[in-house]
């Protein structure tokens, strides 16, 4: 099939991965008239439960992948962290959108900066780790404070440390458990941004809003949009990605996210080629959501308008707020700009994603001001 072909409503499209991505994804699509298989190592995952077929299989099991690429008519992913040869594997039967080798760049902490680096996007300065010396001659060279994270398969701060003045090396060495490590020089930010960008076949780009995220323990708390940035910097943090997908030549979409710095530069974090839990204010808030802009991106639709229709806030509910029991998701909902997301998790555990909540506002203020309010209600008797 020529791959300038759209893939028509109708169509099968594969997932792997089966969490709240996959699950948001999944929705927008059988709201556009497709039809969804996902993949994931779990039963009745959160993407699961809407799609038409789940297969719950490891993602190294390259017979399954093939089974499950045999069937679809385009795979794309809400999960990052699976092997090139498994996307290589699905690519025999579908394509697969974004493409395997973005994937394979963005899920490795230093392939992915040395690729922004080699092309001119901004970074911290970084270093790679493998062994007690690099990390004492990195400290040197580059100066502390900074952050030392396993470069593979890292996300929310998992498998990174902080180091400051008087750190001890050999025990932060020692916690990389001999995988591989990047050092970073720790970014005294001022904000921390993020783009959700979309592009497709034939170089058509669309980026969000640009949103600006607050973390709590490594995990976003909350997002905002419009960020509260000059027009000025919301356009080259756009452009930004724009050089970004055009680069890595992506199809599909792509998150960008970004630090401020206190003396104006825009640096990048990370990439994650796929959405982002700080574009899930788009379901309520755009004329497009992320998803249907996935979907859109990865089977050759024109791309939707992103335009935002009210300032909006989006606070994440962790596994944390059902320590005293269910929550109250009757109080959280007496606001009627309220809108609760739940993913269908059965286990509350700490730090775990289980839903989110969003407001629309007149101003991003009274967005996120009621936003925060609706969540406090959900642990009030
Ligand atoms: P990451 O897993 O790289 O997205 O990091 C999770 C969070 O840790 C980021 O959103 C930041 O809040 C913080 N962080 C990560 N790297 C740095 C850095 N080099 N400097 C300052 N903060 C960082």
């Amino acid at each position: 099939m020529n791959p300038a072909t759209p893939i028509l409503p109708g169509a099968t499209i594969g997932v792997l991965g089966g969490g709240q991505l996959g699950r948001m994804f999944a929705i927008a699509a059988r709201e556009l008239g497709y039809r969804i298989h996902v993949y994931s190592p779990d039963d009745d995952s959160p993407a699961g439960q809407i799609g038409d077929l789940e297969y719950a299989a490891a993602y190294e099991d390259l017979d399954r992948i093939r089974e499950f690429a045999r069937r679809v008519n385009v795979v794309t992913f809400e999960f990052e962290n699976v092997h090139a040869a498994s996307t290589a594997a699905a690519a025999e039967f579908a394509p697969v959108r974004p493409d395997g080798w973005v994937l394979h760049t963005t899920q490795n902490r230093l392939r992915e900066k040395s690729f922004l680096t080699q092309n001119g996007f901004p970074v911290t300065p970084f270093r790679a780790i493998n062994s007690l010396t690099d990390l004492e001659s990195a400290a040197r060279d580059l100066g502390l404070p900074a952050v030392l994270k396993t470069a593979d398969f890292g996300y929310d701060g998992k498998g990174q440390v902080k180091l400051g003045p008087g750190a001890n090396y050999a025990e932060a060495f020692a916690g990389l458990r001999g995988a591989e490590g990047i050092y970073e020089t720790f970014v005294d930010f001022e904000k921390e941004l993020s783009v959700v960008a979309a592009r497709t076949l034939s170089g058509q780009f669309q980026a969000f809003p640009v949103f600006e995220n607050t973390h709590a323990n490594h995990i976003l708390d909350v997002t905002f949009a419009p960020a509260a940035i000059e027009e000025r910097l919301a356009e080259e943090a756009v452009d930004l990605a724009e050089g970004i997908l055009t680069k890595l030549d992506l199809v599909g979409l792509l998150t960008v996210e970004m630090f401020l710095t206190r003396d104006g530069r825009l640096l990048v974090n990370e990439l994650a080629p796929r959405t982002h839990n700080s574009g899930h204010l788009t379901i309520d808030a755009c004329v497009t959501s992320q998803f249907e802009q996935q979907v859109r991106a990865v089977c050759g639709l024109p791309l939707g308008s992103t335009e935002l229709y009210a300032p909006a806030a989006m606070a994440n509910l962790l596994g944390d707020l059902w320590r005293p029991g269910e929550p109250q998701w009757a109080n959280a909902l007496e606001d009627p700009s309220v809108k609760l997301h739940l993913y269908g998790k059965r286990e509350p555990r700490p730090g775990r994603k289980m839903g989110h909540l969003t407001a629309t506002a007149r101003t991003t203020s009274e967005a996120l001001r009621r936003v925060i309010r609706a969540r406090d209600q959900l642990l009030a008797k």
